[in-house]
């Protein structure tokens, strides 16, 4: 069936405007993945403006969009789609999740709240038109004050058909006016932001011949390939699926493999995570051997004593939603109107954002981490203010 063209009405939403300055907010810090949740009070800890449930009985739609902050603009991020084990846990990742895009919305210097959802079920079998059309209703509902995009498990696909119900979904395919995959934008991204950090740590920006393991090949990941090996740099991969071994290895000549169960003990000067979330724990950091953590995963710590852990073994971290703002940029840039150039011209600005918090997080004595997190605050402030 044809889409119905539904005109695009980002203008018709005011952010918040409180005369509160928030509290710094702790961030993927307090909400591990293993942390109980007493939702309100969690809401209230993380600086939460609202959570909606959303169940359509006919197409068995379960799925929750959580709005963190309309504080710089409309609440923007993607919708997930996963097996969560339970309840609890869909709410503990549209939380954490959610509060991440604020804070990365925010270093980037968007006009972007921060918002995310989540669909509990499997990607692979349960979707249907009239489940993401039924969602598609439930965005509508909230009249921009949340823009959707995709995430894991969601496709182009799932966005057209909830483009066909609101004007309030980003990411769109080219075809569709949108701005197709963000990928390559976040991978430069996250090649600046590794780039930063090699000056920050190694004293030159330059990766030619630099040891980097790229934990995950997907999308982001093999972008980030294609840069690393342009500049010379000695790049290890691993990745779950065989397939994507294969096809990179056909591509480049030299690429050393890394069984996915031997990834933290890798000997390599940077790592870059590109698979999934909380790959920086309590098991892992003990064994890493890098100095540098770089990557686009999101959370990639699992929680905020990792920060310390690594700090303990002096490896640096270039924060995940810093470097990882490309494809973030990208969607601003459909929304606005702009062009693919000025995403990656923007995008290039990651580099000297990621040395700046280097420079304040060692001025300060304080973790990379909390430096950007810092930086967000302030913008945030400065908005209320
Ligand atoms: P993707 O699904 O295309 O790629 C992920 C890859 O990781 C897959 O090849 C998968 O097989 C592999 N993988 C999964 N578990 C693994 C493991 N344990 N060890 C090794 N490999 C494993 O996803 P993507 O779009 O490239 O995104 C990667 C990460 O970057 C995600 O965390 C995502 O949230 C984040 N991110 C992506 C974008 C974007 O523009 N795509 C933007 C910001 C953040």
């Amino acid at each position: 069936m044809q889409n119905k063209v539904i005109p695009r009405a980002f203008g018709l939403f005011l952010p918040h405007k409180s005369t509160q300055i928030p509290n710094p907010r702790p961030m993927i810090e307090t909400l591990s993945t293993t942390t109980p949740v007493g939702t309100m009070a969690t809401m209230q800890e993380m600086g939460h403006e609202q959570l909606v449930y959303c169940h359509d009985e006919a197409s068995g739609l379960k799925a929750m969009i959580g709005i963190h902050s309309t504080v710089l603009g409309p609440a923007l991020g993607g919708t997930r789609m996963w097996n969560y084990k339970n309840e609890d846990e869909a709410v503990r990742d549209v939380l954490r999740l959610s509060q991440g895009m604020t804070y990365k919305a925010a270093v980037a210097g968007l006009n972007l709240g921060g918002g995310k959802a989540v669909i509990i079920g499997n990607s692979r079998t349960d979707k249907s038109e009239a489940m993401f059309k039924a969602y598609g209703r439930f965005v509508n509902s909230l009249s921009g004050k949340y823009i959707t995009a995709e995430d894991v498990g969601t496709s182009k696909t799932d966005m057209a058909w909830i483009a066909s119900e609101t004007a309030h979904v980003s990411g769109l395919p080219e075809s569709m006016g949108g701005s197709g995959d963000p990928s390559p934008v976040t991978a430069y991204g996250v090649y600046m932001g590794m780039k930063a950090g090699a000056q920050a740590v190694f004293g030159t920006n330059d990766l030619a011949g630099r040891r980097v393991l790229v934990q995950g090949i997907g999308n982001v990941g093999s972008y980030l390939i294609d840069h690393l090996i342009s500049e010379g740099a000695k790049v290890y991969i691993s990745d779950i699926y065989d397939p994507a071994i294969e096809s990179l290895m056909k591509k480049y000549q030299g690429l050393s493999v890394v069984n996915p169960s031997l990834v933290a003990e890798a000997d390599v000067d940077i790592y870059a995570p590109c698979a999934l979330g909380g790959t920086l724990n309590s098991e892992s950091i003990p064994l890493l051997r890098c100095s540098l953590v770089a990557g686009g995963a999101n959370n990639q710590l699992a929680e905020e004593s990792d920060m310390q852990r690594l700090m303990d073994r002096s490896i640096a971290y270039a924060p995940d939603f810093v470097i990882n703002a490309g494809g973030l940029i990208n969607v601003y840039a459909e929304i606005k109107g702009f062009n693919r150039d000025w995403a990656m011209e923007q995008t290039r600005n990651i580099y000297q954002q990621t040395l700046a918090i280097f420079e304040q997080a060692s001025n300060d004595q304080l973790s990379t981490n909390k430096a950007a997190i810092q930086l967000a605050q302030k913008r945030l402030s400065s908005a209320l203010s």
